[in-house]
């Protein structure tokens, strides 16, 4: 089912070439979002019915959701699904509050009366987006409100595709999650055309059809929405390329080879773009992974969506020589989600320099990151992990430098700052200084 990369005599350097990668990437899906932005630019709420009744196929009533129906959707959920919501916010929130949140240093003085100090301060109104289309997401509503709310943000707006099966609501477990978690102002609007709607804003005849723009959108989606964000990063504030899932998993002869196969296929559920790569240096653990798979994705729900995503281009199962060349292969691949299920596999785990997320051991699955295990599941994709980082806490933060000196602490420096400004042949830069000299 999986393709084999024989790397096991490769000896270039350039391991970022031989990792698998999906033939249809951002760049190619531009093509396709580009008039659906300038669509909602120009036209705006009559835009983005279009495009419900094109990709969704359904028109929503609204843009954005009557209050009264996420409060029914939240009085309608049952028990042990609440009970499992309720448990995944305080994890994530925990998380947030113990190890994400950044408070403003005390202020620098770099000489007598020269003070630099750096305040953070909350992103002002953000746009989340829920994904909706191969399957309802409720997860995503926590992994993106909870951090925002952390950081301190005061205007909140979610989006998610409309259900044709709902009557052009998002599905009702994200309208209860919106619910329980305090946010009131929820979009019935997908893909790019939601990205288009946060960064531009949209005014309709009244505010049921119209969203205020928004300073920042964040949340994962599929390629589509991940191009309307790189599209329109500059007009609004994006957090990374949260695309297509991926999970790589470096194994050796010691995994369980029905865990690393339920755990390839779980993320192939995604999307038929998603990724699924194992690494290892056991070819006998990669033949019964070969078998288990074939068993578990015939008797799984969608298993043609998986079997899509397992044989193109994008999934593999990697041969390396040994652990080690194992640990540059996915240090080069900068894979989403990475599971380390060797021997000593924290010992591994610590020499991972690029990845959105690392699940050390057997019982650290990305299905409990998925939902519950109190970090995120909106990760950087495509390798923007080498440059990227999950959405946190951070993320919705900005740090605002103060620069307050006193007139001798400018004074003290107007010399070197008139020859530095001198030397850029930027005359009016210095004379903002010697207008400052006694007279
Ligand atoms: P989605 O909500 O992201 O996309 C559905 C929308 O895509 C539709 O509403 C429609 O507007 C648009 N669309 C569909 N076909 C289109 C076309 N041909 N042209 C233009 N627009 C089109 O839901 P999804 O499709 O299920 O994708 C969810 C994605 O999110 C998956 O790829 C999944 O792997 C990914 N994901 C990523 C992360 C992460 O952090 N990286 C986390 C969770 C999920």
């Amino acid at each position: 089912m999986l393709r084999i990369v024989d790397l096991t005599r490769e000896t270039t350097g350039d391991l970022r070439r031989a990792v698998p990668r999906a033939d249809f990437d951002v760049d190619a899906a531009m093509a396709a979002i580009i008039p659906v932005c300038a669509a909602v630019k120009d036209r705006g709420a009559e835009a983005l019915r279009e495009y419900s009744e094109k990709f969704d196929h359904v028109v929503p009533d609204h843009l954005r959701v009557p209050a009264e129906v996420l409060v029914e959707a939240a009085a309608d959920l049952d028990d042990t699904l609440r009970q499992a919501f309720t448990e995944s916010i305080r994890r994530r929130r925990q998380v947030c509050r113990e190890a994400e949140v950044e408070t403003s240093p005390a202020p620098v003085e770099v000489a007598a009366g020269a003070r630099v100090s750096q305040r953070i301060v909350p992103v002002g109104r953000v746009g989340l987006y829920v994904p909706g289309g191969f399957a309802p997401l409720a997860s995503s509503v926590i992994m993106n409100v909870v951090p925002a709310q952390e950081a301190g943000v005061t205007s909140i707006a979610v989006a998610s595709p409309p259900q044709a099966e709902f009557g052009g609501l998002p599905h009702p477990n994200i309208l209860a999650l919106c619910h329980l978690l305090g946010v009131d102002e929820v979009y019935a609007v997908g893909g790019a055309q939601a990205i288009a709607m946060f960064a531009h804003g949209v005014e309709g005849s009244d505010e049921a059809d119209s969203c205020p723009r928004v300073d920042m959108v964040t949340g994962p989606g599929n390629i589509y929405v991940v191009a309307a964000k790189r599209y329109l990063r500059g007009t609004v504030g994006i957090d990374s390329e949260a695309g297509p899932t991926e999970i790589a998993i470096l194994a050796d002869k010691t995994a369980d080879p029905r865990h690393v196969a339920a755990d390839l296929m779980s993320q192939a559920e995604h999307d038929t773009l998603a990724a699924a790569v194992l690494v290892t240096d056991s070819t006998e653990l990669a033949d019964i992974v070969e078998k288990e798979l074939a068993t578990m994705v015939e008797a799984t729900l969608h298993s043609e969506r998986i079997c899509t995503s397992l044989t193109s281009e994008q999934s593999a199962i990697v041969m390396v020589r040994d652990i080690d060349q194992g640990l540059e292969v996915v240090n080069a691949y900068a894979a989403e989600h990475l599971e380390i299920q060797t021997a000593d596999a924290a010992a591994v785990a610590a020499r991972v320099h690029n990845a959105g997320a690392i699940f050390v051991g057997p019982w650290s699955p990305v299905s409990l990151g998925d939902y519950s295990a109190g970090s995120t599941h909106v990760l950087p994709t495509a390798g923007a992990a080498c440059h990227s980082s999950g959405l946190s806490v951070r993320s919705f933060m900005r740090a605002i430098h103060v620069i307050d000196y006193t007139e001798d602490a400018l004074l003290d420096l107007a010399d070197s700052v008139e020859n530095f400004a001198l030397a850029e042949n930027l005359p009016g830069h210095a004379n903002a200084i010697t207008v400052r000299r006694p007279r």
